[in-house]
């Protein structure tokens, strides 16, 4: 499966914020219970100005020696009724004790709505990275570990704080969570096999999507950029699903989802493509042709599809090679009567007779038809014009490199959109649209995304994967 990239610039923020955070730490509470449960009030903490790290209190003392006392004797029911009367300084003298906490997650092997909640109150307070690591596979059952990169503390808590709210059954469909180098941005991809990989800035956590492929009147604009990205990620294994009676396939590929933006899967073939291609553009030629030059144009902007051309330089070699394919003479035939008169006209067709090489190549160089193929390879990122290309009936681009698909899509789509990064595949309008609703409890979403968003049940994690019999698989 094709490598996805979504890069998020962080619109140049300043680091600071995330800094700070980071810096700053937690402070202690007063801690009014025990795990003996009860009226006994502790003494609290009470941290004196200038002073912020307070001293564990003599109730927490007392939480911690009830839980070794548990943790010693595998004591589970002690345990939950150590989880449930934990005091905020409590769970925060415990989440920085690695040692009392790793003896714990040793001890405690089951999983419960109990731990996950412990978990939940723990976790913003755990300092050890590997035990961040550790926890956050034992509360979601996804693993997290460092690739090219290793996690960053605030990255992690972050993760976790994005994984709470998801429906369970969609975290579960990402099986590893690994990190990428740092960039200046995030970026990520998912793989076939359930792994997301994530980019982010070490210094920044806090940057949007910005100006990150989406415009300031899109969706997603002040979303924040990790959070989109990790869950853009995770919006892509979302998206495969089995149907119990047929095939695996993607929400995505439906077609009522493809009918939001109006997508059409225009295949890969080039002669179908190139063809298709002329057919959007109101203007195909900057001139009139012949019907030999058109001959000689569309076996050229077949090349062009076929190649994943994108330069004009190679463009060129493009028609010279279409007209050696074809048996003409690169220096033109002039000769046929009528050709002369009609060559210029722009509103007939001269019927014989063909230009020379460097005059047609210099026809289509301005033509409408050979433009739009090579602004619309994948390297070009047509995605991100972020406005319908003018004189196309329908906008049309190839999505991913190599053997990558054709999409068109309408030019109303631009309308109502979460980002420009959508319009790159069908696939990629799901991820973002996941990452969308989540992030902003279906607030930064357009109405028929939001609908077909809820009738799937893929807000609450409701499981309707079968419900789609019109499942393309695109
Ligand atoms: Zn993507």
């Amino acid at each position: 499966m094709e490598r996805e990239e979504l890069k998020k610039d962080n619109g140049g923020l300043d680091s600071a914020h995330a800094n700070q955070r980071e810096a700053q730490g937690s402070e202690y509470s007063v801690a009014p219970r025990t795990p003996g449960g009860g009226g006994r009030s502790g003494s609290g903490a009470k941290s004196s100005k200038g002073k912020t790290k307070a001293k564990a209190t003599k109730a927490t003392d007392e939480y911690l020696a009830y839980l070794r006392d548990a943790v010693t004797n595998a004591d589970i029911k002690k345990l939950e009724h150590s989880f449930r009367n934990a005091s905020e300084a409590d769970a925060k003298a415990h989440a920085k004790d690695a040692k009392l906490m790793r003896d714990f997650l040793t001890v405690y092997t089951t999983s419960s709505q109990d731990l996950e909640q412990y978990l939940d109150k723990l976790y913003a307070d755990i300092v050890d990275r590997a035990l961040l690591m550790e926890c956050f596979h034992r509360r979601f059952g996804v693993p997290v570990s460092d690739g090219q990169a290793k996690w960053t503390r605030g990255a992690l808590r972050r993760l976790y704080k994005n994984y709470i709210d998801l429906p369970a059954n969609q975290r579960t469909m990402v099986k590893d969570i690994i990190t990428d180098s740092s960039t200046a941005g995030s970026s990520g991809w998912a793989d076939s096999n359930g792994t997301i990989e994530l980019s982010y800035s070490r210094g920044n956590l806090n940057g949007i999507v910005g100006s990150g492929y989406c415009d300031k009147k899109d969706y997603m604009y002040k979303l924040n950029a990790f959070d989109a990205t990790q869950l853009h990620e995770t919006g892509h294994q979302v998206d495969k699903w089995t149907n119990a009676r047929t095939n695996a396939g993607h929400y995505s590929g439906s077609r009522a989802f493809m009918k939001i933006s109006d997508w059409k899967f225009e295949g890969k073939d080039s002669k179908k493509v190139a063809k298709t291609i002329h057919d959007y553009a109101d203007k195909p030629y900057a001139k009139a042709l012949s019907l030999t030059e058109k001959k000689i144009a569309m076996q050229g902007a077949e090349k062009l599809v076929d190649g994943e051309i994108s330069s004009e330089e190679k463009m060129k070699e493009a028609v010279e090679e279409a007209y050696n394919d074809l048996g003409y003479n690169t220096k033109g035939d002039m000769t046929s009567q009528g050709w002369a008169d009609k060559a210029n006209s722009m509103t007939s067709d001269a019927p014989v007779g063909y230009r020379k090489l460097s005059e047609l190549t210099r026809i289509l160089n301005k033509s409408k038809f050979y433009k739009h193929i090579i602004s619309s390879m994948p390297s070009k990122n047509p995605w991100d014009r972020g406005n319908a290309v003018s004189g196309m009936e329908r906008q049309i681009h190839k999505a991913y490199p190599g053997d990558g698909k054709w999409y068109s899509f309408s030019n109303d789509a631009y309308k109502n959109k979460l980002s420009r990064y959508q319009f790159c595949a069908p696939g990629e309008e799901f991820a973002e649209l996941f990452a969308s609703y989540h992030i902003s409890k279906g607030k930064a979403v357009g109405l028929k995304h939001k609908k077909w968003f809820e009738d799937k049940g893929l807000h609450d994690g409701g499981n309707h994967y079968n419900d789609d019999p019109s499942n393309t698989s695109v």
